[in-house]
């Protein structure tokens, strides 16, 4: 069955959330107190309503305990978010995401039932750095504290080589579980694959290994 989601807050975050999940097909009912921001939404979102989230009455009237899945994006008005996000939980919502705007934000969060804090500018920072530390690694899900999933661009002196040939696991204690080439995605990749120019290999190892792989001239 497909999953209901709500979004509440329509900001920058909260904006970027509702348009992705809609463009994926999703149904997606958004809320804002704002009665322009919700005008903006009136004819793509699934549903658009004006309402105080801090109001209990008013979530219950929607009908927000259908949701599976409900993302508190309000922004800097840090008291909304917390009383939005408690409300839900007394509600029994399966899934509430919520935004935090610094770390203690986000430790109420978690206490009044969040059960995934998103610290967007502290995560885009890091992202950032990690990108200008190392250019060849085009997307990276951090899976653990020392352990990731990186889309690295292939280092030129590889191309033309067969997987086998290049023997990654054992030279650089790395697992290729995908290769991109030209936007088709083969997953487990058979060891006499060859790599052309452009591939991007999908690469599951420690952080130190990656980086080593990704740093190569
Ligand atoms: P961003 O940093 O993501 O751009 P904003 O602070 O601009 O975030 O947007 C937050 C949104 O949350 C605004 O559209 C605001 O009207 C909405 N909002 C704030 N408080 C409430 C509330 N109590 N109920 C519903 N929506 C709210």
């Amino acid at each position: 069955m497909k999953k209901q989601y709500a979004v509440i807050g329509l900001g920058r975050f909260g904006s970027g959330i509702v348009n992705t999940l809609l463009q994926h097909g999703n149904e997606v009912l958004v809320i804002d107190i704002n009665e322009d921001r919700i005008n903006q939404f009136a004819d793509t979102a699934t549903h658009a309503v004006i309402a105080d989230s801090t109001n209990d009455e008013a979530l219950k009237a929607i009908g927000i305990g259908n949701f599976d899945t409900v993302i508190v994006a309000i922004g800097n008005d840090m008291q909304s978010s917390i009383l939005t996000t408690l409300v839900l939980n007394e509600l029994k919502i399966d899934k509430i995401v919520a935004k935090a705007l610094n770390k203690r934000h986000g430790e109420v969060l978690k206490k009044v039932g969040a059960d995934w804090v998103i610290y967007p500018e502290k995560n885009m920072g890091e992202r950032v750095a990690h990108q200008l530390m190392s250019p060849n690694v085009l997307n990276f899900i951090e899976l653990a504290q020392n352990y990731s999933i990186e889309e690295i661009k292939l280092p030129s002196k590889m191309v033309g080589k067969s997987l086998k040939e290049l023997n990654i696991r054992v030279e650089f204690n790395l697992t290729v579980i995908a290769i991109k080439s030209e936007g088709v995605v083969n997953i487990s990749p058979s060891p006499d694959e060859i790599i052309h120019e452009g591939d991007v290999l999908v690469m599951i190892g420690e952080n130190r290994d990656l980086h080593r792989f990704s740093n190569i001239e």
